[in-house]
């Protein structure tokens, strides 16, 4: 791609949030999912821009409610499929002295089939610049339909779509560790871009350092690996070189929930701009910034620190 995405597609399941209020079980209703996240950052980051996602929901009331949600929000879901008799995922955040835990309730989620039927899956990536998904994803599909979205992305990218893919390891998610790890590489043997969390990377993985990271994903295939690590520097393996790119620190920072999330979507936002690669991170920085000095998934950006200038 040698130009910015005019259409991004992101892929992947958006739950229903129960979270906290107050009084004691009072609760707000919201949406939010990792690769959803991310598609709500990429319109928030630049509302011209094209964004879909490719889902399943049910035909429920809660399941009408999430898809008016994706569309006030800018987000296109004419690839977002009905499965009646089925509803959409849950979690529920608990506080208790200040720190979060989270109950899922997502084991028969219509998104669970939102890659039953080839066809849907190649007319949804057809005219898509970047693609995007996550190891989340991967993680929510029977192995047959794992492979018909691989088979899918892998057609996408040879018609000339970008593929990029955080690998978002959830072993919770999976059936073992070892089942995780070679569904990751799989995902990272079609994707050009990859965004990989350096602690997770190293604690499955084994990488020593986050150059070790990058080049494990490179070696799979990917152009580009951008290697995420909290506050500490973002190594970035683009072309064949390697550069460490230093993230401001955050004064304050509240809520670190959907950090990567925002982060990918500051980094894919202008992928292919002629814009340096150390610029574009320390840009994705600064929109993460502001995401984890704020509550919540989804922190509306009160500024955004992109402009028109590619
Ligand atoms: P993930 O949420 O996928 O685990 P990270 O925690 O590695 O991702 O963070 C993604 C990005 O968020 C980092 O590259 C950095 O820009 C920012 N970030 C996360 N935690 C901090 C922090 N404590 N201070 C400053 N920036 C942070």
């Amino acid at each position: 791609m040698t130009a910015p995405p005019r259409r991004i597609l992101c892929i992947g399941e958006c739950m229903a949030e129960l979270a906290p209020l107050d009084a004691p079980g009072d609760y707000r209703l919201g949406f939010a999912g990792d690769s959803f996240n991310t598609a709500w950052y990429l319109r928030q980051l630049r509302p011209g821009l094209e964004v879909d996602y490719l889902s399943a929901i049910g035909g429920d009331a809660i399941s009408d409610r999430m898809a008016r949600f994706m569309a006030d929000a800018g987000i296109g879901t004419a690839h977002v499929a009905r499965v009646p008799g089925r509803s959409v995922g849950m979690y529920m955040i608990s506080l208790s002295a200040g720190e979060r835990s989270f109950s899922y309730w997502r084991d028969t989620s219509a998104a669970r089939l939102l890659a039953e039927d080839p066809a849907a899956l190649d007319r949804a990536m057809s005219g898509a610049d970047l693609v995007y998904f996550s190891g989340i994803t991967l993680a929510i599909l029977s192995e047959a339909a794992r492979d018909r979205l691989l088979h899918a992305l892998r057609a996408a990218r040879g018609q000339g779509a970008t593929i990029a893919f955080d690998p978002n390891l959830r072993p919770r998610l999976w059936r073992g560790s070892a089942e995780m790890c070679a569904a990751i590489m799989q995902g990272a043997t079609v994707s050009d871009v990859v965004l990989p969390s350096f602690e997770d990377e190293a604690a499955y993985f084994g990488d020593a350092d986050p150059r070790a990271t990058a080049d494990r994903y490179a070696a799979a295939g990917a152009r580009s690996v951008v290697v995420k690590n909290g506050p500490d520097p973002v190594h970035v393996l683009h072309d064949g070189r390697h550069q460490e790119v230093v993230v401001a620190p955050v004064p304050r920072v509240v809520d670190t929930t959907s950090a990567g999330d925002s982060f990918n979507a500051g980094v894919l936002v202008d992928w292919g701009s002629p814009l340096p690669m150390a610029k574009r991170i320390e840009r994705a920085a600064a929109v993460t910034a502001q995401v984890i000095g704020g509550k919540g998934a989804l922190v509306p950006l009160d500024k955004t620190p992109l402009s028109n200038d590619w």
